[in-house]
């Protein structure tokens, strides 16, 4: 049997306090989405100005596929809602989260000219779906960002569309975006993608400090 709204809705709250105590949604911002039907498309948003660190299941809102609010609730949903909705009809989502850690707003800018960050031969690459080698290389595409969510949202689908291979990307100077089948597929892929950043950009200090 498929969740309840507010069974997502408490795991989606679960997921933002972990994620705000290891510091990647901070000072209310990232937000958090799960689908709950497809047909029509309903999701549970994370809302607006929202500090993710106290954020109960009951503030989580009901969106449909233009991001409009469905029922009566208060509360905005998040300004990136529109990319949720995208990610979730390109890829097949049950799960989108957005992260605002250090590490991947660095490396956001540092490969920006790059397109995107090549990453390859780390163990914890296994932990992305499909991946069963070491020696996978995964393509983080990279998006320059924008307030405009509409025109951002069209050139994520393109971006999606061309990297079908990818299980996230990055706004420039921004954050990460990652998903998953489900609300537990979308975490893991977080948390490996964030662990990877990590290591990246702490290799490329201690590199710089090497004499
Ligand atoms: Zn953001």
């Amino acid at each position: 049997m498929s969740e309840t709204f507010e069974e997502i809705a408490t795991g989606l709250a679960a997921v933002a306090r972990g994620f705000h105590g290891r510091g990647w949604l901070l000072g209310t911002s990232g937000n958090l989405s799960a689908v709950v039907q497809r047909e029509p498309l309903q999701i549970a948003m994370s809302p607006s100005g929202v500090d993710k660190g106290e954020l109960r299941p009951e503030q989580l809102l009901s969106i449909d596929e233009n991001a409009h609010i469905v029922g009566q609730q208060g509360g905005k949903p998040s300004d990136e809602s529109l990319l949720h909705i995208r990610i979730v009809k390109a890829r097949g989502a049950g799960a989108v989260l957005h992260t605002h850690s250090i590490w991947n707003t660095i490396l956001s800018d540092f490969y920006a000219a790059d397109g995107g960050i090549k990453i390859e031969g780390y163990e914890m690459l296994k932990g992305l779906q499909g991946v069963t080698t070491h020696e996978h290389a995964e393509w983080l595409p990279i998006v320059e960002n924008s307030q405009d969510m509409p025109a951002l949202a069209e050139t994520i689908g393109e971006t999606l569309n061309k990297h079908k291979a990818a299980h996230g990307f990055l706004l420039r100077r921004h954050g990460l975006y990652s998903w998953g089948e489900n609300l537990a597929q979308a975490k893991r892929h977080i948390e490996i993608l964030e662990f990877l950043l990590e290591t990246i950009g702490r290799t490329l200090h201690i590199r710089a400090q090497k004499i």
